[in-house]
């Protein structure tokens, strides 16, 4: 049986987090989503973050200002900013596994992804990092993302997907997308846990191969 994890980025908002929690919740669905510091500064946006956690969702840690590539930058308190900052931000609506997905600047898992001083900074500080193997790009085909999401998920055996629940209107496929799922052939199994190849570090322990998603490889 195939395996599907659900990840929604970037949010919340108050035009698109609502109806997915909806829709997620109807479905007895329990998903991921990852959030920037910058965005859930003011109680509102807290208290749509409060919600998912308490509907069964995972928080995870998107970088503090979600504009800062960590493998670009020559500033060296980025990684304390980006992630140590916005870890503080999220606060008790983190969790204890520390989840964090870098700012991939359009999806793609390359060098720019990490610096040295941020993997340290990843593997001193116990996170857990959460990447993807699946990003249908919502966000540029707000209407047909469904069909390419099931090309992905016929390609793996466990496809972790990102979503974004913002103001584009892409989520209003998600029940559509939904229903495409339980026509398809082969049963596919949605879980909240991440497939291993996804997650190079596990609570501060390198568990994977960093190398080709870092800007300053060893040696
Ligand atoms: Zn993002």
């Amino acid at each position: 049986m195939k395996k599907l994890t659900l990840s929604f980025d970037n949010g919340p908002s108050p035009e698109a987090t609502p109806g997915v929690l909806d829709c997620l919740r109807a479905r007895g669905i329990e998903a991921s989503f990852f959030v920037s510091a910058k965005d859930i500064l003011d109680e509102a946006s807290r208290a749509l973050v409060r919600r998912t956690k308490n509907e069964g969702h995972r928080i995870g840690n998107h970088t503090y200002s979600h504009a800062v590539i960590l493998g670009e930058t020559s500033d060296p308190e980025a990684p304390a900013k980006e992630i140590g900052e916005a870890q503080n931000v999220l606060g008790g609506l983190g969790e204890a596994d520390r989840l964090f997905r870098p700012y991939g600047g359009g999806g793609i898992i390359g060098p720019t992804l990490f610096s040295r001083g941020a993997i340290d900074y990843l593997c001193q500080g116990g996170y857990t990092c959460v990447l993807w193997n699946s990003v249908p790009r919502d966000w540029e085909d707000t209407a047909g993302w469904p069909e390419r999401a099931l090309d992905d998920i016929r390609r793996l055996d466990w496809t972790l997907m990102v979503l974004h629940d913002i103001a584009t209107g892409a989520m209003a496929q998600l029940p559509r997308f939904l229903e495409l799922l339980g026509q398809e052939q082969e049963e596919i199994q949605i879980v909240q846990d991440f497939p291993p190849g996804c997650v190079p570090i596990v609570r501060g322990r390198i568990l994977g191969d960093l190398e080709p998603m870092v800007a300053d490889p060893l040696g």
